[in-house]
């Protein structure tokens, strides 16, 4: 008999399954060029050259003892070393390969520091709309997430409302921007906001609150944007890093944790994210993609592409009449429902467009589209979309 919690599991993921499986109907019954499907956040984009080039020469190049090998839990020393510069050069941190644990993708890094800094019961803080998993991250490592209602004129995250959330048993802050689902991208000024509060909160005796900042969206942020580095702005902020989007490597799982000096206990934190990554079965980041990795840090998909998707899709669906938030980041387009989501979601399938519910990322009234799509995709999708607006 499985738990009682993964059987609700089951029950919650039967709706994406129903999803997926409601777009291979649509795509038997129409054609699958009839059917827009915006409901999957998986790169379109082919990882860029070098990321080929360089898997071929680590294979090539490296002992195949020391390639294939276990090694020390926190990944190979030479490529955390490499990750750290990397880092410093760009954001001015001072990072070594004693901040760096290579992790098994975005997910990976969040499991092992949850695991590492939560005691039953303790509290971890989400901005609504949020990432879904976050819920299932936080209950899995035994912790309870604390939802802040979204701040729906700017989608960024309100300190005021972070203020209120705190109690004694919190023990962390998620920040993903750019964002999932919405597309927006912290501005400086709301994450320093974030960290007055906290560091208010910190020096009137309540405990360490460490931000988790998930990472996995950094390099895709558009019209020069900035996306701040949090551990600048705050001591106890540690970073989530994955080239699952930013390489195109979803199904390669690799990314890292960055855990500066600054950050109390680091030394603690770093030993026990390292036993984590051991207890929750990972042991070690996948060995040939950290070595392959550390030989492109510079490399990145074709941002301009998902930009350009990005304003195909923002443009058409403006000129429909449909009300989005501009993204400035990431590859989803979050966008108002004009009639009660349930009937949204339903007249855009009616018409084959495929979009997740906002009430799954715990915000509702909302729909998600990820334009990691072709191009093509998009356009053709334009005049569904404006007989259903027509509809609406
Ligand atoms: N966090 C957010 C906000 C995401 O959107 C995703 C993946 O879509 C992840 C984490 C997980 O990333 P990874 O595949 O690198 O584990």
């Amino acid at each position: 008999m499985i738990s009682g919690r993964m059987a609700e599991l089951v029950k919650g993921g039967a709706a994406i399954r129903a999803m997926f499986e409601e777009g291979n109907r649509l795509a038997a019954l129409h054609g699958r060029e009839n059917v827009f499907d915006f409901s999957l956040g998986n790169p379109n984009f082919p990882a860029p050259e070098a990321v080929r080039r360089a898997i071929a020469e680590t294979l090539e190049e490296d002992d195949p003892l020391l390639l294939h090998g276990y090694m020390s839990n926190a990944g190979h020393e030479d490529v955390r070393a490499r990750v750290a510069a990397s880092l410093n050069a760009r954001f001015g941190t001072s990072f070594g390969a004693g901040s760096i644990i290579m992790s098994v993708g975005a997910a990976g890094a969040l499991n092992v520091i949850l695991r590492t800094l939560l005691d039953p019961g303790d509290e971890v803080i989400a901005f609504a709309p949020y990432f879904v998993e976050y819920g299932n991250f936080v209950a899995g490592n035994g912790g309870r997430l604390v939802v802040v209602p979204a701040d729906e004129a700017s989608f960024q995250p309100d300190p005021g409302r972070l203020a209120a959330a705190l109690t004694p048993r919190t023990k962390a802050v998620i920040l993903n921007s750019p964002n999932n689902p919405t597309g927006a991208v912290y501005s400086r000024d709301t994450i320093a906001g974030l960290a007055a509060v906290l560091d208010r909160w910190q020096r009137a005796g309540g405990s360490a609150v460490y931000i988790l900042s998930d990472e996995p969206y950094r390099e895709l942020a558009y019209d020069g944007v900035e996306v701040p580095y949090v551990t600048r702005l705050y001591d106890n902020a540690i970073v989530c890093y994955s080239w699952s989007k930013s390489l195109s490597l979803p199904g390669e799982r690799i990314g890292y944790i960055a855990i500066p000096d600054e950050a109390s206990e680091s030394r603690l934190i770093f030993d026990a994210a390292c036993i984590a990554t051991r207890m929750l079965g990972f042991v070690n980041a996948p060995s040939l993609m950290q070595r392959a990795v550390a030989r492109c840090l510079g490399a990145e998909v074709d941002v301009g592409a998902y930009q350009r998707n990005r304003d195909l899709l923002y443009g058409g669906l403006a000129a429909c009449g449909f009300d989005c938030v501009f993204p400035q980041g990431a590859f989803y387009l979050w966008l108002r429902c004009p009639v009660p989501e349930k009937d949204f979601v339903e007249a855009a399938r009616a018409r084959n467009i495929l979009v997740v519910p906002g009430s799954a990322f715990g915000c509702e009234g909302y729909a998600r589209l990820a334009y990691c799509v072709s191009p093509d995709t998009i356009e053709r999708s334009l005049p569904a979309f404006g007989k259903l607006a027509d509809e609406l």
